[in-house]
């Protein structure tokens, strides 16, 4: 029999539980292009209550929920702020600027993922003919793991808000953070006019965004959904995923926390790997640059997978399909590897 691999690349990676499966095959299913998908309008509705909004918008994926929520906001000619290393400027193709005409101002980032406020308030234009107009301010939360503190949220919040600025929160792992923190989501969403939300990472649904705001933003959003070839039909057995994952699958993200957490600290005794940080879900490592290569292989046939990024930082992302034994298996691949000389 094969091994079962321990994929810890990403917390995408996770494919849906039986129980799951089950769910897909049993959904009520409609017309979404109509609006008659029961399992749906059900999952937008759920969603919106639960964090504070009026509705909700299914999407195939956080990068169009992001891209909609951006066209949703601006307009041609119009600018947001964001992260210099934020997913929706960087890995998304420049979708707003490719597909919206709207122009991104990117604010380097501190450490924990927050723009300072100062540096937010300094790239604001002047309303004058010269300057493309400052609409959005857009946040990622978690930020590479790390939940945002909620008082910088609330300081953010204020700041656009005294501007007139929209604001817009990439909340792929919103869960993730509400639960790292012990709050409910809603008190992190409600700093915002948008949330995206991803059910396809850590909640393990295996397609699927929601996008949140109010009626007209997410009229807006609809419309531009459907230009964007993404109007869809009995979407609901997809939904359902959504639904079975809302259902089964938030409060155990504590576990991959709590699994993270300890993978981290095993790691650390291991001399040459020194641990860089270990936030929600994920757990950065550098390891000696020159034995990188043979430590990826050694993982695979221990079979472990692991991210390689920039240099000689490792990702490990836990999730869903990673048990305790393969965090113990992780853990003895890397010790074992690092007890040989280099
Ligand atoms: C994964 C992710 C997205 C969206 O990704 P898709 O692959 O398009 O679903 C957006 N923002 C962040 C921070 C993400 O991690």
């Amino acid at each position: 029999m094969a091994m079962d691999v321990v994929d810890l690349r990403s917390d995408t990676v996770t494919r849906p539980t039986a129980a799951m499966r089950e769910a897909m095959l049993s959904a009520a299913v409609g017309d979404d292009v109509y609006g008659e998908d029961p399992t749906v309008n059900a999952l937008q509705q759920r969603l919106a209550d639960d964090l504070g909004f009026d509705a909700g918008l299914f999407v195939p994926s956080g990068t169009q929920s992001n891209l909609l929520a951006l066209l949703s906001h601006c307009e041609r000619g119009d600018e947001y702020l964001v992260g210099m290393d934020a997913h929706t400027y960087k890995f998304e193709g420049g979708g707003a600027a490719v597909l919206g005409s709207i122009q991104p101002q990117p604010i380097v980032q501190d450490e924990d993922g927050s723009l300072p406020l100062a540096r937010i308030e300094a790239a604001i234009k002047p309303v004058d003919p010269h300057f493309a107009r400052t609409r959005l301010l857009a946040l990622e939360n978690t930020w590479h793991g790390r939940p945002l503190p909620l008082d910088y949220l609330r300081a953010a919040h204020d700041t656009a808000r005294a501007h007139s600025l929209g604001l817009h929160l990439d909340g792929a792992r919103l869960f993730n953070a509400a639960v790292a923190c012990a709050v409910p989501a809603r008190d992190i969403a409600r700093h915002f006019d948008t949330v995206s939300i991803c059910l396809s990472k850590g909640l393990g649904a295996p397609v699927g965004s929601v996008l949140l705001g109010s009626h007209a933003l997410i009229d807006k959003a609809r419309r531009w959904r459907k230009v964007c070839g993404g109007g869809w039909r009995q979407a609901g057995m997809l939904a359902a995923a959504g639904m079975h994952a809302l259902d089964h699958h938030v409060a155990r993200l504590a576990d991959d926390h709590r699994r993270a957490a300890y993978l981290a600290g095993r790691l650390r005794e291991i001399a040459g790997v020194q641990l860089l940080g270990q936030y929600t879900n994920m757990v950065f490592v550098d390891v000696p640059a020159e034995r990188l290569r043979e430590l990826d292989v050694h993982l695979r046939e221990a079979g472990i997978r692991i991210s390689i990024g920039y240099l000689s930082t490792l990702r490990l992302v836990t999730h869903l399909d990673v048990d305790d034994d393969g965090i113990e298996r992780t853990a003895a691949a890397f010790h074992a590897f690092f007890a040989r000389r280099g």
